[in-house]
């Protein structure tokens, strides 16, 4: 494979998802298999701005494709939206002769990208890395997956209490525009309800649903909240309104938060990381700029980057008829 490209730049930007790591790796090792060297960039546009630079070799991955977190650190650079921090950052990966950028993030950072791109002509590819699977023009982000295990598991162990006591549990999950984790965490740890932002159930649809689930002989519950949904106004708003219609439940809320976010990449993710840094190299090498790399029917594959940015993912609606099936 020929390129004109010789040294890429590589960095990790917005919120951080388990994958960022392998993803890391395999852009390092990927090109130091085709000889091309490797500067990994810290905290994201911030440290492009300030030059914060680490030149990396295939060595210097070694152990981190079990880790969660970004080891070059992630940042959200306020500066860099701005034409006077932009250019400081040209300057900076012109002064390092840096060709082309890979940044590993969501779609802000993917915006930021297309913007820098365009000002100065800076090859770019991004690899969506957010556990919210909020990207379109891939099946899945990096972290998503690891994020549903970790949903599943927490949830599990939340059924094992809620059914001891008889409770009613609401599990409120990341997602504040898309119900992608709580609609497939919800399936996979058999939530009763579950509500997400696409779709406004109502309070007394919830009410009638809980109702008939304990009319039918279940004794606890759980139900899955989006951080987004609308039905109520929040989770607590869920929980009171829930106690003063049904007295003869007793509810708890658990927001599982953050932890959501960290945690070992599962082995899909790190499959997932290893196929998108090949993927975001070789297309570089290939003169390729302004795409995303994602992943289409389990292959790998571009989509324009101002087209991930603009572009909405879609829930499956036939998951949500079999999750009203599985709530019979
Ligand atoms: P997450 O999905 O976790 O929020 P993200 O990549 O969408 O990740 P943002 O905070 O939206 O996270 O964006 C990351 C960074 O990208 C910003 O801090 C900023 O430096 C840069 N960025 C975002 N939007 C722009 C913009 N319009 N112009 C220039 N830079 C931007």
């Amino acid at each position: 494979m020929s390129t004109t490209i010789k040294k890429i730049g590589v960095m990790t930007s917005g919120g951080d998802s388990p994958g960022m790591n392998p993803a890391i790796r395999s852009v390092v090792r990927t090109c130091a298999y085709h000889n091309i060297e490797c500067v990994g960039i810290y905290r994201g546009y911030q440290g492009l701005i300030e030059g914060d630079f680490k030149y990396l070799d295939a060595r210097s991955v070694n152990n981190i494709i079990n880790k969660g977190g970004t080891i070059l650190k992630s940042a959200r650079s306020q500066e860099f939206r701005t034409k006077e921090g932009r250019q400081k950052a040209y300057d900076n990966a012109v002064k390092e002769g840096i060709d082309a950028l890979v940044v590993i993030g969501g779609d802000g950072s993917f915006t930021g990208a297309m913007i820098f791109s365009d000002e100065f002509g800076v090859s770019v590819m991004g690899i969506p890395g957010t556990i919210d699977n909020d990207i379109h023009g891939t099946d899945s982000t990096l972290g998503y997956d690891t994020a549903l295990n970790t949903v599943v598991e927490a949830i599990d162990k939340i059924r094992d209490t809620a059914s001891s006591h008889n409770r009613l549990f609401f599990v409120e999950v990341m997602g504040r525009d898309v119900g992608h984790i709580a609609l497939n965490a919800g399936v996979g740890a058999g939530a009763e309800e579950i509500l997400i932002p696409e779709e406004n159930l109502g309070k007394d649809r919830l009410i009638e649903s809980l109702r008939r689930s304990r009319q039918s002989g279940k004794s606890s519950s759980i139900v899955v909240v989006a951080e987004g949904d609308k039905t109520g106004s929040n989770v607590f708003d869920l929980k009171n309104y829930v106690e003063e219609n049904l007295p003869e439940y007793e509810v708890r809320v658990s927001v599982l938060g953050h932890m959501q976010r960290g945690g070992s990449p599962s082995c899909w993710d790190r499959v997932l990381a290893s196929r998108m840094g090949v993927k975001a190299v070789e297309s570089l090498m290939e003169g390729k700029t302004n795409y995303m790399v994602g992943i289409k029917e389990n292959k790998m594959s571009l989509c324009p980057i101002d087209k991930a940015v603009k572009g909405k993912t879609e829930i499956d609606m036939e998951l949500l008829r079999v999750s009203d099936i599985m709530t019979t």
